[in-house]
């Protein structure tokens, strides 16, 4: 028998969160970076056949991509980093953002780059990837120079999912008279700038490619409690759910410990049952004692720290709740369709994008809805 710790991917849900991104902006790259955010790069995107292109971190990932016969357009957000990288992209047909003048002094070396696609980065104050916009009117003019083919102007906002913030204003406020110039002498350039949040929660925003990643997945890019998560909390339908069953139960004193460094002492005759799966796979260790489990429709908690490849849950049955028909075998969710994977990174002090990213290559990705 096969390890009971499986995320199932439902993949029709990606395809109805991609619609929902797509909203009315012209068009949308599916970003699955990183596999997908844990999902699985190539069954994402076999999915997402309907998908406008794609966007991912490097070009390893993108190549993978073609080698799995993926022929939509596909945009590579780190650029190039050398020489072959640029080489690989020209032959590949991928997409390239262009953000540095050290990338633009490579591309000015061999003529056939001007048949590449280029996506010219601006920052807008992230202060992470881009041209300054004082820089950016220059940047153009030596591409034009040198006859390389920009596609698009792009930036990436920083706070994008703080709502009550101006900030995304400004920064749009920024970038939009540099397209209008550059439309002068680009008259087919576009403009991209919206990820997951701004495509949530800035539909003013004038983008024609947008670029949705965690909202693919199901999951609110909000991080606290605010209206607007609850809204795409709801709105959003959950595409891994994390799985894993019960296998051992026993009985411990009030007054023992469970667990390492016995850091959680029960204080009542408890029932204990151990969940085959850790952070081993990818489950948090810092999930704090008393993080929900969900099982047979109730809500179990995390006693005492996660281990490599167990963790342990309170099932002890009170006036409350009848636990008695949890025993081994007993399946159970850590995060997905009954349990909100932001609620878990929120008590871990994180975010959903970091528990899908995390899960190893030891939980089984299991595609359902095809
Ligand atoms: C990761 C990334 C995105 C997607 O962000 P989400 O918050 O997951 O929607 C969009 N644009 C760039 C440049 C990125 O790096």
């Amino acid at each position: 028998m096969a390890r009971p710790t499986q995320a199932i991917i439902n993949l029709q849900h990606i395809k109805d969160n991609y619609q929902l991104a797509k909203g009315n902006s012209t068009s949308a790259y599916a970003v699955i970076k990183a596999n997908a955010y844990g999902h699985g790069l190539t069954s994402v995107a076999k999915a997402l056949s309907g998908a406008d292109g794609f966007a991912v971190a490097c070009l390893e990932e993108a190549l993978q991509l073609r080698e799995q016969g993926i022929t939509q357009a596909i945009l590579v957000l780190g650029g190039g980093i050398d020489l072959s990288e640029w080489e690989a992209a020209l032959e590949h047909d991928i997409e390239m953002v262009l953000h540095h003048p050290h990338q633009l002094a490579t591309l000015k070396k061999d003529p056939r780059f001007s048949r590449l696609k280029l996506w010219l980065k601006v920052d807008t104050g992230m202060n992470r990837l881009g041209f300054r916009i004082a820089e950016a009117e220059n940047i153009f003019k030596q591409c034009r120079d040198t006859g390389l083919n920009i596609k698009a102007l792009m930036s990436h906002f920083a706070c994008a999912d703080d709502v009550d913030e101006t900030k995304t204003d400004d920064q749009f406020n920024a970038l939009k008279p540099i397209y209008e110039q550059q439309l002068l002498h680009w008259p087919s350039l576009i403009i991209s700038s919206n990820n997951s949040a701004a495509v949530l929660s800035w539909p003013k925003i004038i983008d024609h490619i947008s670029r949705p990643g965690i909202m693919l997945y199901g999951s609110s890019p909000y991080i606290s409690h605010s209206p607007i998560d609850q809204q795409s909390r709801s709105l959003l339908k959950p595409v891994m759910t994390l799985k894993s069953k019960i296998v051992s139960t026993h009985w411990v004193n009030s007054g023992e410990s469970v667990g390492y460094g016995a850091t959680q002492v029960v204080t009542r005759k408890t029932r204990v049952g151990i969940i085959a799966i850790g952070y081993g796979d990818g489950y948090p260790r810092s999930a704090p004692t008393g993080t929900p489990v969900w099982c047979n429709g109730k809500r179990l908690k995390i006693l005492g720290r996660v281990s490599m490849d167990m963790l342990c849950v309170d099932i002890t049955s009170d006036q409350q709740s009848d636990l008695t028909n949890i025993e081994v075998g007993t399946e159970v969710e850590l995060w997905g369709e009954n349990l909100c994977a932001n609620e878990i990174a929120d008590l871990c002090q994180t975010i959903s994008y970091e528990l899908f990213c995390q899960l190893t290559p030891r939980v089984k990705r299991v595609y359902i809805n095809p």
